[in-house]
């Protein structure tokens, strides 16, 4: 039997074939079942396949490159994206950086920029450049900064041969922790960060998973989950605290005229401490998820007929042994074993694939614990696979 595109989605019974292969045919009686922490079983069709994005493309020095499909544009040589941003005052006012050449810039004694739009954990990207004249030393040269949320600040600054302290170099998280390596371009090039950021997430007052950066100057790892430890900042050790959900993205005014470009970021999904479904979850969570992935299946179940729907119905079992599903499999096991029988003996050869595929998703559950090894469909289908040899390879 043919199942239906629109349910192959979640219900994966496959067809029957004497060659049966699981891995290539998909069968969800294949991997090891969920547990108390895994929603999904090894390889599981049923596990929802990534979002597709068009990547984009890497920028030269002579122009920036394309965002990926699912970024959120922040600055793209346009006048137009300038108006994404204000001034960082309350109440808001449009900022007096300039954009000049495809580039945003910053007019010394203007004050900070913040995006009008607020965003948590994310892939940022954002590429800056210092003027080629560039003058000064040590933190006053070249200075301005990339602020994740407006709190905490990803050191810009021309540290190509400008001696500073370590955690206030370019790619610092400020105050925190210094580079790994010093990956800067001279003064006049393009430089590129690329940062993914994620946000401390705090319950009941408590922390329950730090917030972190991971950072590459020019495509190199220069920071590499580095907690946030507050955020940091200037002179003052900072102390790990919450963070909102949200927060604006802000360009440092630190009285140099540091050019950005190419500025785009995208959000990324929850944690698992936080209800994100991938990843080690919570036996709460699982359960839940479980529960939700079995409901569906039943669904699709119940408008199958034959082997299909009791393949479905199967399946649906070991994500969550319902009683009632339990007890419908059984008869229509039965059942199935019940016209076996009836099959004349030159015509049970083309049963094979059945029986061994009913077999395999037998030894599956009782593998997972959902139904005992002696189960009574399970004993019949092993004599029968034993009386006609079905398990030698002919
Ligand atoms: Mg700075």
């Amino acid at each position: 039997m043919k199942i239906p595109l629109a349910l192959a989605a979640i219900c994966i019974a496959p067809l029957f074939s004497s060659s049966l292969k699981a891995e290539s045919t998909g069968s969800p009686f294949y991997g090891d079942a969920p547990d108390a922490n895994h929603p999904w079983a090894v390889h599981d069709r049923n596990r929802p396949q990534p979002a597709v994005v068009t990547p984009g493309t890497f920028s030269t020095q002579e122009q920036p490159g394309k965002p990926p499909s699912d970024a959120v544009i922040l600055f793209d040589g346009t006048e137009a994206s300038l108006l994404k941003w204000a001034a960082d005052k309350q109440p808001a006012e449009p900022t007096k950086w300039i954009v000049k050449e495809g580039a945003l810039q910053c007019v010394p004694g203007s004050g900070y920029i913040r995006t009008k739009e607020e965003f948590g954990d994310c892939q940022l990207h954002v590429e800056w450049a210092e003027p080629a004249d560039i003058t000064g030393e040590s933190q006053g040269r070249g200075n301005s900064g990339v602020f994740l949320m407006g709190m905490t600040e990803v050191q810009v600054l021309d540290s190509y041969k400008n001696s500073t302290y370590a955690d206030g170099s370019a790619g610092s998280v400020y105050g925190v922790n210094p580079p790994m390596v010093n990956s800067l371009r001279p003064p006049g090039e393009w430089q590129s960060y690329d940062i993914v950021f994620r946000r401390p997430i705090y319950k009941d007052g408590k922390e329950v998973e730090p917030g972190t950066v991971t950072v590459m100057i020019n495509g190199v790892l220069v920071q590499d989950h580095t907690p946030l430890e507050g955020g940091g900042g200037h002179k003052s050790r900072s102390k790990a605290r919450p963070f909102p959900e949200k927060g604006p993205l802000k360009l440092q005014d630190h009285g140099n005229p540091v050019k950005y470009r190419n500025i785009w970021y995208r959000s990324l999904p929850a944690r698992a401490v936080e209800g994100g479904t991938n990843g080690y979850l919570t036996e709460e969570a699982t359960m839940a998820k479980r529960k939700e992935i079995a409901a569906g299946i039943r669904s699709d179940a119940a408008k199958l007929e034959g082997n299909a729907k009791l393949l479905c119905l199967m399946e649906s079992l070991y994500y969550e042994k319902n009683e009632a599903t339990l007890k419908q499999s059984e008869q229509l096991l039965d059942q199935f074993v019940a016209n076996l029988k009836q099959v004349p003996a030159d015509k049970l050869e083309s049963k094979k694939g059945e029986v061994l595929q009913f077999r395999g998703a037998l030894q599956y559950l009782a593998k997972a614990e959902v139904i005992p090894g002696t189960y009574p469909a399970a004993v019949e289908i092993a004599k029968m696979i034993k009386a006609n040899e079905w398990d030698k390879k002919k």
